[in-house]
């Protein structure tokens, strides 16, 4: 039967194909069938989770031991989590049904563990029928460590045909796995057009939608599915005429990009002849690739957390090294803007033995530079690595999340530590390396004064300047039709921004979602705004409107614009920007 559900339009273009259920609702896990000789791999994807969760049991019960009489309670439970792991029922029966029923580790443990849980349903002793809960609480443990290592995505079944990922939610790291494998589009459930998970969709430039509510509980794996990523507009089950209806829209588009990339090597120049440099926002040194394809300016945003993603060990400075150094040499003398550590709230970073703090508010919490003020050996590893990399291009330092004058200076003073300890250990990097600071609290840019003086550039965040503006959560679909880049006090704190900077002689770029709005192109430019920063599949799209403009006449009407507080006006002079 067909039926359509609407959700938030996150990246834009049309995918047709069969749709493939995967969860992150724990013990509500997908199955697959695993080919004979990566068997091995699955069963040892499945002995690493319970390593890593006997190593988080461990850490837990040193805390509760060192911890005195309160903590003897949690000292028994963790003892009694830990016992039941690594009982044979736990830890080596699912083992065997990998091998036996060639299935994913995943679903060998919740077929055991619902065998199990029978079991105990049938004990009268109530103490031992209550121990089910603490049965099912070591299994979700496994499951969500065995998450933590996304398994292998099954290959398409047919070369022409596309997988749909259609999940309750996903993690911004499980959508860089979809990186490495053949994915048409994605829908989920849950999630906010500005959400990490969303981003990255974009930068991998295939359709998604998000916040479709029970789209998981209503489609069946296999179904076949239409993903308007530019609507919004989920169909499942199309029949032969809409399915014909959208073939052909797919083709236009496919077209339509085609044709954009005539804009290649054309400079971004405005009518009146204002050069405007378009950048690349990139997660991993892959992206690289996508990156010289559309000939940017550079790279504007290097988001690194995504090297410390999906994985329990930091990788050490070599490693970051190595990444820093290939997008450098890569880029041949572009700038590579390279941002420290942003983890916390949605990308949240897994650490082995570590307990894991529940942060009551994690948006509001000890995110990016917090996070790396109070880890200085991480952060140190981090800055050395930047700063080794530096010598192998324009690498410039970015730092996330700043809010107060102090975390800037305690900022820089990290760098001069690290430059310090690489000077007497003879490794050469940038000495006159351009530090910059992220604008994406409010705070930071009503005192914009404090980081003018001490900071060689500014990147606006938008996606987190409005979260914070309008206490709009950026993953909540819940209030995800409040999140809005047009509403006065937005607009308010981007133009001072961009003009204090200017007024300044301190560059201001703009690296969140706005800068890869086409609609918006003209209302930057008419801030002011010289700078752009998005995924490298918006560039072409961009310049082609950077291209149509004219600065001298969106200068006066923008100007105009921002000092309107009724959105109507303002919803009206956009439409008018776009004529002209
Ligand atoms: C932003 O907040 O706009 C930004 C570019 O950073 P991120 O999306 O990674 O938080
Ligand atoms: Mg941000």
């Amino acid at each position: 039967m067909t039926f359509a559900l609407h959700g938030l339009a996150v990246s834009q273009g049309i995918a047709i194909g069969h749709a493939h259920l995967v969860s992150h609702a724990i013990l509500e896990v997908s199955h697959y069938v695993v080919v004979p000789r990566h068997v091995p791999d699955e069963i040892a994807r499945f002995d690493a989770a319970v390593a890593q969760v006997r190593a988080e049991l461990d850490a837990l019960r040193q805390v509760a031991e060192a911890g005195g009489a309160a903590s003897s309670e949690i000292a028994a439970f963790v003892q009694l989590h830990g016992m039941l792991l690594e009982d044979p029922l736990l830890s080596q029966v699912p083992r065997e049904l990998i091998e036996t029923r060639r299935c994913n580790a995943e679903w060998a443990l919740v077929q055991q563990m619902d065998l199990l849980v029978e079991q105990f349903d049938q004990i009268d002793d109530p103490y031992l029928r209550e121990r089910k809960a603490d049965v099912v609480q070591v299994v979700e443990k496994v499951v969500k460590a065995l998450l933590g290592r996304p398994a292998r995505l099954p290959t398409r079944r047919r070369p022409d045909e596309q997988m749909i990922v259609v999940a309750h939610d996903l993690s911004p790291a499980d959508t860089i796995h979809f990186k490495q494998n053949q994915i048409g589009g994605f829908i989920t459930d849950l999630g906010g057009a500005t959400s990490h998970t969303a981003i990255v969709a974009r930068s991998l430039a295939i359709p998604a939608v998000v916040g479709l509510h029970h789209a998981r509980q209503l489609i069946r794996d296999d179904d076949l599915l239409i993903l308007d990523g530019s609507k919004g507009v989920l169909i499942v089950d199309p029949d032969d005429r809409v399915l014909e209806e959208y073939r052909l829209r797919k083709r236009e588009l496919e077209l339509e990009r085609s044709k954009l990339k005539r804009l290649t090597s054309t400079r971004a120049t405005t009518l009146d002849g204002l050069a405007i440099s378009l950048q690349a926002n990139i997660e991993l040194p892959q992206d690289v690739s996508q990156v010289k394809g559309v000939e940017a300016d550079g790279i504007g945003l290097f988001r690194t957390e995504f090297l410390f993603l999906s994985r329990t060990e930091l990788p050490d400075e070599e490693e970051q090294f190595e990444a820093y150094r290939t997008v450098a040499s890569a880029l041949k003398g572009k700038p590579v803007t390279i941002r420290t550590l942003d983890v916390g709230a949605d990308k949240a970073m897994q650490r082995a033995g570590r307990v894991e703090r529940v942060e009551p508010n994690p948006a509001l919490g000890l995110r990016a530079i917090r996070y790396c003020l109070a880890e200085p050996p991480m952060f140190l590893t981090q800055l050395r690595a930047i700063l080794r990399a530096s010598a192998y291009g324009k690498v410039r330092l970015l730092i996330p999340m700043l809010a107060h004058a102090y975390e800037i200076d305690q900022t820089l003073q990290y760098i001069r530590i690290a430059k310090e300890q690489l000077r007497s250990e003879k490794i050469k990097f940038d000495e006159e390396i351009d530090i910059g600071g992220m604008i994406e609290i409010p705070a930071a840019a009503l005192a914009l004064g404090a980081f003018l003086r001490r900071l060689d550039f500014l990147s606006i965040g938008t996606n987190d300047l409005i979260q914070y503006t309008l206490a709009i959560d950026r993953t909540d679909e819940a209030v995800a039709h409040l999140y809005d880049p047009l509403h006065p006090a937005v607009l308010r704190l981007l133009a001072d921004t961009i003009q204090a900077g200017a007024r300044a002689d301190i560059p201001v770029s703009v690296c969140g979602e706005m800068a890869g709005d086409p609609d918006l192109t003209r209302l930057l430019l008419g801030m002011g705004l010289r700078q752009f920063s998005m995924h490298p599949s918006q560039i072409l799209e961009v310049k082609q409107e950077v291209l149509r403009s004219d600065f001298s006449q969106l200068r006066a009407k923008v100007g105009r614009l921002i000092r309107y507080d009724e959105p109507e006006r303002i919803r009206e002079t956009m439409a008018r920007l776009a004529e002209l």
